[in-house]
């Protein structure tokens, strides 16, 4: 299978203030294609190290993507490198300064004679069109392989891609496609993951297996090519099976399903509807929930009750309560979870309170210790629970965490 390199091309990606999105996204495209991204890199606008940069991917892989260094000003100078490199020179296409005029014409504004530049086609390459703005792209094809020019604005690359690129590539991908499962992972570490199912990965040596750690849970992602996507699929299902054997309960979804959209899922087939009373998550957790299209069939609100006194009044929750066990208690994050659920006739009741930080918390429940609450037609617990990490990532754990919770309930 051809390798495929990807240069992005621009002085502001190099800043804190733009991020190279581009080859995110070009490389799903590829991998939908079967392609595997050997190596990308992201280049400043600069003649020299440009060239140097296409030289070398131009050595090591067999097709090199560009994007970004079309425009019509002197720091665009995408076309000259991708020349040098190739040895070839810019062709003046009288074709392309004509469609460029028209295109100034219809905008009632006068072509400036530096986008000249952008009407030059490598010698022996085709262009590409550009119906969302005026820097034409380009394909050079070469041995096995191309060299692609793409348009720096998102909104124009991906297009120009879909429409003009994606054929084009078709028949270098070789006759095999890449298939993909995703496996979304929460309550383990991801050491501790790995020790449970790393020795199951050399079974089946025809998957490509990654684990990626997010801040809230893990996914695995396996990979397997085929001539189509099913026979890849095939490939993969046994591990899969193995892995969800060995996870079981820890697996909570998979591809982009977020835990709040399993949650969702489970109470839409039990019929059922949740509420929650939060202090620490401000919220959060009504938030992730709301987050999934159609969740007024199951979630009913949320009541955030910081203060004491909102416990009090909007929960129900006993000031003796609060002040011989102190609001971050198991016995308040009951009576949260129960006085939601009474007040609201929810099925479940979601509670969370604790110490996000970075000030508060006791010798006994430091800053990250959380007490979450469950009640339900079973009555109602409470359990403690402590994260790691500043104050958003508390608040944020809290939440997925309380979610988790009602996730193996409904289960
Ligand atoms: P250019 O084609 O170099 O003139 O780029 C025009 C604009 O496209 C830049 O100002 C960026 O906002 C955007 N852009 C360029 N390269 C990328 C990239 N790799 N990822 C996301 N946006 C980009
Ligand atoms: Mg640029």
């Amino acid at each position: 299978m051809p390798s495929v390199e990807i240069i992005a091309v621009g002085s502001e990606l190099l800043t804190p203030e733009r991020v190279d999105t581009n080859s995110l996204w070009l490389t799903a495209q590829l991998n939908e294609l079967g392609f595997e991204v050997t190596a990308k890199s992201i280049i400043g606008d600069q003649r020299q190290r440009l060239t140097q940069a296409f030289r070398q991917a131009l050595e090591s892989a067999d097709i090199v993507l560009a994007t970004g260094g079309l425009g019509p000003t002197e720091d665009d100078v995408t076309r000259d490198c991708a020349a040098e490199a190739l040895g070839v020179s810019l062709e003046h296409w009288d074709s392309l300064w004509d469609d460029l005029k028209a295109k100034f014409a219809r905008m009632g504004r006068p072509i400036p004679e530096n986008n000249r530049r952008q009407a030059s086609v490598l010698q022996g390459g085709e262009s590409l069109p550009n119906p969302n703005g005026t820097a034409p792209g380009q394909w050079f094809g070469r041995q096995h392989g191309a060299l692609i020019l793409l348009p720096g604005p998102p909104r124009e690359l991906k297009p120009m891609f879909t429409n003009h690129v994606v054929e084009r590539l078709r028949p270098l991908a070789g006759d095999n496609v890449l298939s993909r499962r995703t496996l979304k992972v929460y309550g383990l570490g991801e050491s501790a993951m790995d020790q449970m199912i790393a020795h199951l990965y050399p079974q089946h040596p025809e998957v490509t297996v990654i684990t990626l750690f997010t801040p809230l849970d893990l996914e695995i992602h396996l990979l397997a090519d085929g001539p189509t996507a099913e026979q890849g699929l095939a490939k993969i299902a046994p591990l899969e099976q193995a892995v969800r054997d060995v996870l079981d309960l820890y697996v909570y979804g998979h591809s982009t399903q977020s835990l709040a959209e399993v949650v969702g899922g489970l109470l839409l087939q039990s019929g059922q509807t949740v509420v929650t009373a939060e202090s620490l998550t401000g919220g959060l957790v009504a938030q992730r929930m709301t987050e999934v299209a159609g969740s007024s069939r199951y979630f009913l609100g949320a009541y955030v009750t910081y203060s004491e006194g909102m416990k009090q009044t909007v929960l129900g929750v006993r000031p003796e309560l609060l002040q011989q066990y102190s609001a971050v208690s198991p016995q308040v994050a009951e009576a949260m979870a129960l006085g939601a659920r009474q007040r609201s006739g929810a099925d479940y009741a979601l509670s969370l309170t604790g110490y996000a930080g970075p000030d508060g918390g006791t010798d006994k429940d430091p800053v990250g210790t959380v007490y979450l609450g469950l009640a339900g037609p079973q009555g109602v617990e409470s359990k403690r629970v402590k994260f790691p990490g500043d104050r958003e990532l508390v608040r944020s754990r809290s939440a997925q965490a309380s979610l988790d919770w009602l996730r193996r309930a409904l289960l």
